[in-house]
Order: C-alpha cells, then sequence, then structure tokens
C-alpha cells in the first residue's frame, strides 16, 4: 500500500502525458475523483482509482478504462428503488398531514392513522424499492444443445381498486409491489376515501416519478372501478373489497382481455381460546381483533370460540374491556374508536344487530347508537348464537362479535370452517403442539400465532397474496427463453 501511495503523483503524471485522448464521454480530471453531471444538473464526485486501506488511490499500471451508462434496465431498476424511498421520505415528512387527512375521510382516530396506518404504508414503500434490484429469473437445465432461462418480466398497466377502510395501506400494498416490479399503475380509490390516494400522487409527482406511472383515477366503483376492470389495456387487476363486487371483477376480466386478476376480499374470522392460554392476553388481543378500527377490519375476529371450561370467566373479562372502550371524536387523544364510515354501512350494521336479535342470540351489550350524531356505534357482543344465525355467517363490518363456546379440538375446528370465508384465524393456547396442529388445518391465509405476512384469503376471501415476497409473483409474469445451441 505504500508503495502504491508513493508512485501515485509518478502515475498522473505519466497518465496526463499519455492518456490525453481519453475518450470517456465524462471528462476525466486525472484524480481520482470525478465531477458527473446528473440529469437534474446537479455535480456528485465520484472517486474513482482503486479503494484500499479505505482510501482512493490510483493505479500503479496507469491503465483506465471506460464505464460505460447501459441506459436501460438496470439504471431504471435502481431509479425505481430510488423514487419509492423518496416517497416514503416526504410521505414522512408530511406524516401529520396525512394522517389528519386519513381520520378527516375515514373517522379512524387520529392517534391510530399517525402511529399504525401511516409507519406501515411508509415501511412497505420501503420494503419494496430494495426488492427493485433483486427481480430474477432462472436458468433451468435443459437437454444438450439447449440454453434455457426465464424473465421476470412486468404486466405493463395495472389496475388497482381499493376500499375505504384502510386507504394508506392499501394504496400502498398495491402501488410498492406494482412499480417496484417495474409496472405503471392506475389506481382507483374507494369513492368514500379518496383525499389520501390524492394527496400520494402530488407526492409522487414531488419525488420525481415519470409521467403516467402513477395515476389515480378517483370516482365511483360501478363506472370508474367497472371501467378499469374492462379495460382492454389493462393486463392486470389487483382488487380489495367485498366478496360481491370481487366476483365482478374476475367476471369483467373474462368478459373483456383475461386480465391477471388478484382478489383481497371479505372474512368472518373464528379467534379460537383455549383453557391454557393467558386469559388476559386472549382478551386484550380478542378486543383488538374485532373493535379495533370501529370493527372495519377485513380481517376482524367476529367469531370468538371459548373453551368451556373458561367461558364464563373469560365472557366477564371480555365484556368488561368493552365497556371501557373511549369511543368518540376521532381527533381526540384518548378515542380509541370513532365512527362508522357512513351512513349506508351505519344502517347496515344496525340492521344485523336487529337480525341477530330476533335470530334469538342474547345482546349481551351494545347494539345501540353511541351520542347523537355521527355514525358511531355501542361495542356490541352476542352470546348463545350458533353457526346457522346470519350473524355467524355474514360479514358485518362493524364493533358485532359474537361469541360461544366449544369442548373439543375437533368441535371448534368444524365450526370455524363453517363458513364461506377463509381470510385469517387467531388461536390462543399454551401449547405450541397444539398450536401447530390446528394452525394446520384451520383453512384460513393467516393464523396468527405470530407472524402475519404475506397475507390473502382461502375459500371465498380472495385469490392470491399481498406483501412479502410472494406479492411480486402478483405483478410479473414469468417468460421462458430456449435458444438452440
Ligand atoms: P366494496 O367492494 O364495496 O368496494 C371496494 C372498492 O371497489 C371501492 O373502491 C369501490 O368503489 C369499488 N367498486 C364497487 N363496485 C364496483 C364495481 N362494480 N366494479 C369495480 N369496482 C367497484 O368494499 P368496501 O365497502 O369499500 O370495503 C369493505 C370490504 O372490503 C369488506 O368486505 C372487507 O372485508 C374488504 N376488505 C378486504 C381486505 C383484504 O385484504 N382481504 C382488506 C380491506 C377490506
Amino acid at each position: 500500500t505504500t508503495s502504491l501511495l508513493c508512485t501515485r503523483e509518478r502515475v498522473r503524471h505519466r497518465m496526463r502525458q499519455q492518456f490525453t485522448g481519453y475518450k470517456k464521454d465524462l471528462p476525466f480530471a486525472y484524480s481520482n475523483e470525478e465531477k458527473i453531471t446528473l440529469p437534474n444538473g446537479r455535480i456528485s464526485n465520484v472517486y474513482t482509482g482503486l479503494f484500499i486501506n479505505n482510501e482512493f488511490v490510483d493505479s500503479v499500471d496507469r491503465k483506465v478504462f471506460e464505464t460505460i451508462n447501459p441506459a436501460t434496465g438496470k439504471v431504471i431498476t435502481s431509479e425505481r428503488g430510488r423514487l419509492l424511498n423518496k416517497l416514503a421520505d416526504l410521505m414522512e415528512r408530511d406524516l401529520e398531514e396525512l394522517a389528519a387527512l386519513e381520520t378527516l375521510d375515514n373517522g379512524k382516530p387520529f392517534h391510530s392513522a399517525k402511529t399504525y396506518d401511516l409507519p406501515s404504508a411508509i415501511s412497505c414503500y420501503r420494503y419494496f424499492a430494495g426488492w427493485c434490484d433483486k427481480i430474477h429469473g432462472k436458468v433451468i437445465e435443459t437437454q444438450h444443445d439447449k440454453f434455457c432461462y426465464t424473465r421476470r418480466e412486468p404486466f405493463g398497466v395495472c389496475g388497482a381498486i381499493i376500499p375505504w377502510n384502510y386507504p394508506l395501506e392499501m394504496q400502498a400494498w398495491k402501488m410498492a409491489p406494482a412499480l417496484a416490479c417495474g409496472n405503471t399503475i392506475v389506481l382507483k380509490p374507494s369513492e368514500l376515501t379518496p383525499l389520501t390516494a390524492l394527496k400520494v400522487a402530488a407526492l409522487c409527482k414531488e419525488a420525481g416519478f415519470p409521467k403516467g406511472v402513477v395515476n389515480v383515477l378517483s370516482g365511483f366503483g360501478p363506472i370508474a372501478g367497472a371501467a378499469i376492470a374492462s379495460h382492454m389495456k389493462i393486463n392486470k387487476i389487483s382488487f380489495t373489497g367485498s366478496t360481491a363486487v370481487g366476483k365482478s371483477i374476475l367476471k369483467a376480466s373474462a368478459d373483456s382481455n383475461l386480465k391477471k386478476v388478484s382478489l383481497e376480499l371479505g372474512g368472518k374470522s373464528p379467534n379460537i381460546i383455549f383453557a391454557d392460554s393467558d386469559l388476559d392476553q386472549a382478551v386484550k388481543w380478542a378486543h383488538m381483533g374485532i373493535f379495533y378500527d370501529s370493527g372495519q377490519c377485513c380481517c376482524a375476529g367476529s367469531r370468538v370460540y371459548v373453551e368451556d371450561s373458561i367461558y364464563d370467566k373469560f365472557i366477564n373479562k371480555f365484556k368488561e374491556h368493552a365497556l371501557n372502550i373511549k369511543i368518540g371524536d376521532p381527533f381526540h387523544k384518548d378515542t380509541y374508536q370513532g365512527p362508522q364510515i357512513s351512513l349506508q354501512q351505519f344502517n347496515k350494521i344496525m340492521s344485523y344487530i336487529e337480525t341477530g336479535k330476533k335470530e334469538g342470540a342474547t345482546l349481551l351489550m351494545g347494539g345501540e347508537r353511541h351520542g347523537d350524531q355521527g355514525y358511531f356505534i355501542k361495542p356490541t357482543i352476542f352470546t348463545n348464537v350458533n353457526e346457522e344465525m346470519k350473524i355467524m355467517q355474514e360479514e358485518i363490518f362493524g364493533p358485532v362479535v359474537s361469541v360461544s363456546k366449544f369442548k373439543t379440538i375437533e368441535e371448534v375446528i368444524k365450526k370455524a370452517h363453517l363458513t364461506k370465508y377463509g381470510l385469517a384465524a387467531a388461536v390462543f393456547t399454551k401449547d405450541i403442539t397444539r398450536a401447530i396442529k390446528i394452525s394446520n388445518e384451520l383453512k384460513a391465509g393467516t393464523v396468527w400465532v405470530d407472524a402475519n405476512t404475506p397475507f390473502g384469503g382461502y375459500k371465498e376471501s380472495g385469490i392470491g397474496r399481498e406483501l412479502g415476497k410472494y406479492a411480486l409473483d402478483q405483478y410479473t409474469q414469468v417468460k421462458t427463453v430456449q435458444i438452440n445451441l
């Protein structure tokens, strides 16, 4: 190293003499720092030469070589990652503003928007920014005289239709992987909550996304949504919403250009609580499972099954917790439960509560409006329910939970499966063997014993998986290339 450093000036001198006709398209300053002008006009100082012992040094043999800007694939790939990270930076900068818009539009507590929805959406953009330069094909061994490989290619234009319950997160779950894989996107937010999608679109522009990469089409489902679903130039659609609309998206694809479809749909998820579980933990999570975000969560644990021997203890604690929920102004710092999204949704939930009463279930608490303005519903618990009841079969999408007892594992698994949905399930037990066995048995896309990604549904809860590396499969198609040698 010492000798290298000592010869540095000598080498520079020779280089000045012999390489004045250096061809690189950037000026070569015969020093180991180059000034490179970037497309946006900024100057980047890049150290060249060799990097030895934490220092940049010139080579002894005074040879230099050109670096060529390929202006294709990899440059754009790293640009994609940079842009997604830049968007995440801007969202961090505007976090309070975005959280406030989300609360105004959706009614969810500001505290939740700020500490859960925003950080989760931001980390989704950062996660997929990291994938941009790691999406590879494979080389496949074939017969002699053939060379075969696959490429992961983007679809081109992707459509995305999202619901109103987690507008920022749903946008991130779709946009981040679609863009990371090299697609462009036409996103339709719910007509009930378009604000943050538009705000994020403005941030995309500020971040420097090229024109046409991110498009937000706010509008009504049967018009704007249906136009996306049947568009001949949209090659892939990712939909999150109700099962009924999801089925219409699948039909529209079949009737148009067979666009590839992934669906994240509704749920009626069971929470199964065994006698050996930590009761306080089980109560806490079962409570959050149904009452978080006013019960407007696709994976809400709306059916709670409790082992017979601890049922009474559980129900007392569960009720006590629910009675302590702070309902009200979503901007108040102590509020846990805000309003339901709309009058229509409020009426739908209230009519399910009436149906439950008529079906013979016991209304343990709640079941009525809270306050005299807005669409607030008190946390509602039904007991004495059975699997035939409508309130045990249909997604209510509100703060309404049905709690029942079980005696054996076989019985509870059978009951857990008695709906058309299969989005999520939770199991509470200290017996890890039992936890694994029951997780294997349950027909649910996610079983919360521990981790929660990737995300998607069994049965009528959806097609495909979002998040994690699995999301990359949703936004690329595999091309096989076979070459005769
Ligand atoms: P929805 O199905 O009514 O609407 C969802 C989106 O589809 C909205 O943007 C809406 O405008 C659009 N839409 C409505 N009709 C359409 C049509 N004919 N063609 C095309 N688009 C149409 O659902 P919602 O009420 O907004 O959301 C609640 C539902 O979403 C619940 O069923 C919930 O379980 C589900 N959801 C699922 C997940 C998941 O990841 N599985 C996440 C959140 C919400």
